[in-house]
């Protein structure tokens, strides 16, 4: 039995109270990787202290584990900067070294996100079709990554100014089921209300940045992309893209959120954000009237003041913006495309009858009609 005395690493470490989330997503997996991978004979009965002390032993985790940006900034500590990076004098809570290392991690995790998610999206569900559309900018592909890649940066010193507050302990997030108000029930009920909560504010902060002494300086950017590929989820100006993004920091320092739920909303709403700029139109049928999908937010690339929605289309009801999706009733950027293909207006291959090549504009009057411009 491997025991606390045997610890290489002189690390705190607290016991965790939440036993059986991590019982079976800890404990079992590592028990198997043990026994299959180094061959310690690993008691097949033990006790939860067992596997912490263990845990402990391997230097995996430290002070518990963290699931949010503490464990990735544990994680990225443990394994990479305190024995490549970091000068041993330098503590690892040390603020400026905690600043330092999150906005490493928070631009390399958003790239990771965007650019995974984004290039599975575009080789697996996104509809090339879409690219032979008229309203399909030139390089547009290349141009959203570009503007996306520039401005993720940006975004990441307010993002970091959050998370390092977070990791100070200053927002309402909780380690153990036990330490939220109802248990279980008060999880699954947070979690309703973050998309609610994230849903309803980002509708307002999207109409404020559709304001026209506003929209043109900071919103306009992110309309350029009149059919979006899923590169355009994140293609923001900074501020933008920000502002957008604020209802789901500031969701954890105002209501008691578990650490695990909210890393898992976080990756949630990256996916949600790309999904919706995938041109998969498909939403079940019973959803149609309640979910904001990939067919709400073209019309909202298309038409600009219609369906800024989120996750769901109450605010727009609410705030009467909500258009029925013009994918629904035949009109579509796809129907457009078989429309100019079937009146001879463009080649199979997308190109345009009167001019090669993807235009800027709107295609003999056949295309959809934005009201910005
Ligand atoms: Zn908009
Ligand atoms: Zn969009």
């Amino acid at each position: 039995m491997i025991t606390s005395g045997s610890c290489p690493i002189k690390r705190k470490i607290q016991p965790f109270r939440d036993k059986e989330v991590y019982f079976h997503w800890i404990c079992v997996p590592l028990r198997s990787f043990l026994n299959r991978e180094l061959q310690i004979d690993y008691p097949s009965t033990y006790s939860f202290d067992d596997i912490l002390r263990l845990i402990k032993w391997l230097g995996i985790v430290d002070n518990c584990i963290r699931f949010d940006m503490d464990l990735v900034l544990n994680v990225a500590d443990h394994y990479v900067l305190t024995p490549y990076v970091y000068p041993s004098s330098w503590p690892e809570d040390g603020a400026l070294r905690q600043i330092i290392s999150l906005l490493v991690v928070t631009n390399l995790g958003a790239a990771v996100l965007y650019l995974g998610l984004g290039w599975l999206s575009y080789h697996f569900i996104f509809d090339h079709n879409l690219m032979k559309h008229p309203q399909f900018l030139k390089n547009q592909v290349r141009r959203e990554v570009k503007y996306a890649m520039t401005s993720l940066p940006i975004i990441s010193v307010p993002t970091v100014a959050l998370f390092f507050l977070e990791v100070r302990g200053y927002s309402k997030l909780y380690d153990n089921v036990e330490e939220s108000p109802m248990g279980w029930p008060f999880v699954l009920l947070s979690m309703i209300s973050f998309l609610l909560f994230t849903d309803g504010c980002i509708y307002w902060i999207h109409r404020f940045l559709h304001h026209k002494s506003i929209y043109k300086h900071f919103h306009k950017p992110h309309h350029v992309w009149k059919i979006p590929t899923p590169f355009a989820s994140h293609a923001f100006h900074p501020l933008d893209g920000f502002l957008q993004g604020l209802p789901y920091h500031i969701y954890p320092f105002l209501f008691p959120l578990h650490k695990v739920l909210y890393l898992a909303l976080y990756i949630f709403v990256n996916i949600w954000t790309v999904s919706i700029h995938d041109g998969d139109y498909r939403v079940p049928r019973p959803l149609q009237e309640v979910v904001n999908g990939a067919a709400h937010h073209t019309d909202h690339h298309l038409f600009f003041d219609v369906n800024y929605g989120q996750y769901f289309t109450l605010w727009d009801r609410i705030g009467g913006s909500y258009r029925n999706p013009s994918v629904l009733e035949g009109k579509g950027p796809l129907d457009c495309i078989r429309r100019l293909t079937a009146e001879g207006k463009m080649s199979t291959n997308g190109a345009n009858a009167n001019a090669n090549g993807h235009t800027n504009g709107h295609a003999n009057g056949s295309s959809t009609k934005s009201k910005e411009e």
